[in-house]
């Protein structure tokens, strides 16, 4: 068996996601993609992130309508800061041996990767798959050091940080997100005001 997991703030959640998940679970065959969003990332620590409630609850109706979509709450019910590997130990022991765990990134994401908590032992606890993401440069030096592969998926250029700041401006995010989290955002006004 073979699983994906897409960590992320998801504040909100949007298509370059949801297309960048889709594409690497076709690419290597996953029987599921599971989304994580994150309880306080630790690389976030300074920002007024939103709560991880309606994070998750925007999650869970983006994959609602996906039954090889899912969503996990095991970051947001973890006390303190989440770390991945923590995260990929857990989902490991929850999926048995004979699975294999897919990390999802964005190239921007993986930049970072070796400054990740314990990222040596990381890499060799699951795969990691980068995935291309307008801006951002997919670097072959990426590949050194675990098995890491690298994909191109269809361009989004889409960011949560746009999508925030076009609430905020009154700009329309319709088509950015699914339709079902574009209400949820509204009813329950978020976005409206703070530096986010
Ligand atoms: P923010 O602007 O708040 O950082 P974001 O759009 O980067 O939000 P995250 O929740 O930070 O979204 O990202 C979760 C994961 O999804 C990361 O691995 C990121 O690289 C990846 N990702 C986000 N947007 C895209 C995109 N448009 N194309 C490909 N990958 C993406
Ligand atoms: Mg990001």
């Amino acid at each position: 068996m073979r699983i994906g997991v897409m960590g992320g703030t998801f504040d909100p959640i949007h298509l370059g996601h949801l297309v960048t998940a889709e594409a690497v679970r076709h690419r290597f065959g996953l029987q599921q993609v599971v989304f994580v969003p994150t309880g306080r990332p630790p690389h976030k620590r300074g920002n007024d992130v939103s709560s991880a409630e309606h994070r998750y609850v925007m999650t869970f109706l983006a994959v609602l309508s996906n039954p090889e979509f899912g969503v996990s709450r095991i970051e947001i019910d973890r006390l303190g800061y989440s770390y991945t590997f923590d995260t990929m130990l857990a989902l490991g022991e929850m999926y048995g041996p004979d699975c294999e765990l897919y990390f999802i990134t964005g190239a921007d994401v993986m930049r970072d990767i070796h400054t990740w908590h314990r990222a040596p032992e990381l890499l060799t606890l699951c795969h990691f798959v980068a995935a291309s993401r307008p801006d951002y440069t997919l670097c072959e030096r990426f590949r050194q050091g675990g098995h890491i592969h690298l994909v191109e998926v269809p361009a989004m250029a889409i960011s949560s940080t746009d999508l925030r700041r076009r609430v905020r401006a009154g700009e329309p995010i319709r088509y950015l997100v699914p339709e079902a989290v574009e209400n949820y955002i509204y009813e329950h006004r978020l976005y409206l005001n703070g530096a986010r």
